[in-house]
């Protein structure tokens, strides 16, 4: 866990393999002038936008963004972290790799985040070792095995139990010398209060006690936290009732509606079928995985998030959201539906009969009833409607028009207008009124509602600041000067001023930017799809020095104006202000003043434009 690869070894391995001959593996490719184009594997498509560029050693899919270096690719389509995959290229290139601890040096280094990663592993490795085969093991062992679930599943999904003790975990841990601060902070343990006669025993008491644990993965398959469901019902409404599920708090390695439970495990399955499942609980999911239904994720909670959603869409484009007929139409499940729309997945809803989730469903009818459910399953607009239908009724004025407003914001969610305009014909006619009054409210709505878009992910900033991250990677003797002027309140975009920091803190580190280097240390899975993005789109930087220059003042330029508006705004209102009584006309200036400043700086600024002079 604690292994170590040596820089020059990464190198030697990017330099050997070939990132089409790896590709190839997974994507047929074809030559396509500088590039090879392939339909992506990470989303599905019938016309190809992914994109593999030998000579710059990237990929990048048009499509749905995913984008990166060999080891990206290996890390997204095998699920792998980045040791794996630098493994399995050296095995493939027959390149040894030398085994070493990490020096003390090196460990202090490591991120924080790190650390968490591994005390939760530890943890996990923990209750996973109390379930199997310690003695405190047994109740747990015993609850699992009258559910059906096999040593397979436990070790598939690491599934562990914590023991009813108050501080086995803690002690664990102490014995492992992990500082109990970082278990803290995971919310693993809690700090006991003063006064209440336990303090002799340690000063934490674990989170978990008596409880079957389900950890729960990143995309990575590394565990964020942790989920504990009690064995004994009872315990549900005794003196001291305690609830049916626990989860790990927020930490740094872990926030609620982030994740999907067992993607990491499904990404195949899912990939293989072309779809996903969506289930709600951990048991639901685990019921279906020991009826060999395998492409299923957990939301972990009854309506998904728009992370969630965004999530499934780098691994999908379809969906089955599989649904208690008692909750179906609850408010919050529905909106959290539209965002498949949003997300352009094409999503069905399957309804369980009432009194039924997943779980006691397939328990009861096996496989072949389940299959008869996803048989049945409608279209998420059909389903949206069905629902309006139910709650309002058609025969009234009033039921029709809130029928009608409830399905306008899904309406205007469906990308394909072909398919709007039948369903606009559909409800239309299911609810007896005519199709131009739905149509008129579809227009009112879009004109409206303006402020309530959400900018999608991959929509672009400005040119000129894409063009000085460009720069950035690829003449890393830029840097200084573009943080100098752009510097703290950086770029408009916000998922450019993020890169640009990345990239700033880099290059502190090294002085210099190789961009292979980069992506391979870059974390966030945005940051690699945007600068791949970036490096392959980034071909025609012929006059670095002018491109330099005009961005930089563009940017300049634009947050003066910004800040001029604002000085302009202030002195409006101090003259108003004087109007009424004197006091407003002492700061005014101080205003006058600047907004001198300012006029002079954007004069300077305009001046180097005509006359190209190096700034
Ligand atoms: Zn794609």
């Amino acid at each position: 866990m604690t292994e170590f690869i040596p820089e020059e070894k990464i190198k030697e391995i990017r330099e050997r393999a070939s990132i089409l001959e790896v590709i190839a593996d997974f994507v047929s490719l074809k030559k396509s002038g500088k590039n090879y184009l392939g339909l992506c594997p990470f989303h599905s498509e019938r016309t190809p936008s992914f994109t593999v560029n030998e000579e710059k050693g990237i990929f990048h899919c048009f499509g749905c963004g995913a984008g990166g270096n060999i080891f990206n690719f290996l890390m997204r389509v095998n699920n792998f972290g980045f040791p794996e995959a630098v493994k399995e290229l050296a095995k493939r290139y027959g390149i040894t790799l030398p085994r070493r601890e990490l020096s003390a040096a090196e460990k202090a280094r490591r991120t924080l985040k790190e650390r968490l990663f591994e005390v939760n592993d530890l943890a996990a490795t923990y209750y996973q070792g109390t379930l199997i085969s310690l003695k405190e093991g047994e109740e747990g062992r015993r609850y699992l095995a009258q559910r059906g679930i096999s040593k397979e599943i436990t070790e598939t999904y690491r599934l562990g139990f914590a023991p009813a003790s108050w501080d086995s975990l803690a002690l664990f841990l102490q014995h492992k010398g992990v500082p109990l601060n970082l278990a803290q902070s995971l919310g693993l343990i809690l700090p006991r209060q003063e006064g209440k006669g336990l303090a002799e025993k340690g000063s934490f008491y674990d989170r978990f006690r008596r409880r079957v644990i389900f950890p729960i993965f990143n995309v990575g398959g590394k565990v964020c936290g942790f989920g504990g469901r009690i064995i004994d019902e009872s315990e549900l409404n005794g003196s001291q009732p305690s609830p049916k599920y626990i989860n790990s708090p927020e930490s740094p390695v872990y926030n609620k509606g982030q994740n999907l439970y067992g993607l990491n495990v499904a990404i195949g399955a899912v990939r293989e079928k072309g779809k996903a499942l969506v289930v709600e609980g951990y048991m639901d999911l685990l019921s279906l995985y020991r009826e060999g239904i395998r492409n299923v994720v957990a939301s972990l909670g009854t309506a998904l998030t728009p992370a969630q959603v965004s999530l499934l869409g780098r691994y999908t484009r379809e969906a089955v959201v599989i649904f208690d007929a008692d909750e179906g139409g609850q408010k919050a499940t529905q909106r959290s539906l539209e965002l498949f729309l949003q997300e352009g997945i094409a999503a069905q809803i399957a309804s369980l009969p009432s009194g039924f989730d997943p779980d006691s469903f397939i328990r009861r009818e096996k496989r072949a009833g389940f299959e008869q459910v996803l048989a049945k399953a409608l279209p998420l607009m059909d389903f949206l409607l069905e629902q309006a239908l139910a709650r309002y009724p058609a025969s009234t004025v009033e039921g029709k028009v809130r029928a009608v407003r409830e399905l306008i914001p899904a309406l205007k969610r469906l990308p394909d207008p072909l398919e709007r305009n039948l369903y606009v014909e559909r409800i239309a006619s299911r609810l007896g009124i005519k199709e131009a009054e739905i149509r008129s409210q579809l227009r009112r709505k879009e004109a409206g509602a303006k402020e309530e878009e959400t900018i999608s992910p991959r929509e672009h900033g400005p040119a000129h600041e894409k063009l000085l991250l460009q720069l950035m990677l690829f003449n890393s003797q830029v840097i200084p000067q573009v943080e100098e002027v752009v510097g703290k309140d950086g770029f408009a975009d916000f998922r450019y001023q993020k890169l640009a920091r990345e990239i700033w803190h880099f290059w502190k580190r090294k002085k210099e930017v190789d961009p292979q280097d980069f992506l391979n240390q870059v974390e966030d899975e945005e940051l690699k799809d945007l600068v791949a993005e970036l490096l392959l789109t980034g071909e025609s930087l012929m006059d670095p020095d002018r491109i330099l220059r005009d961005c930089l003042r563009k940017v300049k330029l634009s947050r003066l104006k910004q800040e001029m508006h604002q000085v302009d705004d202030e002195i409006r209102q101090r003259i108003q202000k004087g109007k009424e009584d004197s006091s407003g006309a002492s700061g005014l200036k101080e205003l006058l003043k600047r907004k001198q400043r300012l006029l002079g700086e954007q004069k300077k600024w305009l001046d180097e434009a005509t006359n190209r002079l190096p700034a």
